[in-house]
């Protein structure tokens, strides 16, 4: 099963980056991801963000990718 990267909307600048979380979808499930903190490349801005804040994306594995039939 693929992980899920972890992006937020900055509440700064309101540009996406990538916070290099990485948890896989029952983690993140049931985590509760209250409160962390994570930097803003685009502005400098640490700021807190919450559960709801993040956007997922699927993390695809690169070295087996198998062509569609
Ligand atoms: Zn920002």
């Amino acid at each position: 099963m693929g992980k899920l990267r972890l992006w937020v909307m900055c509440k700064s600048c309101g540009r996406e980056f990538d916070t290099r979380m990485r948890l896989d979808r029952k983690s993140f499930e049931r985590g509760t991801l209250a409160a962390n903190y994570h930097l803003c490349p685009h502005c400098g801005q640490r700021l807190t963000y919450r559960k709801a804040d993040y956007l997922i994306q699927e993390e695809q594995p690169k070295s087996t990718i198998t062509p569609p039939e």
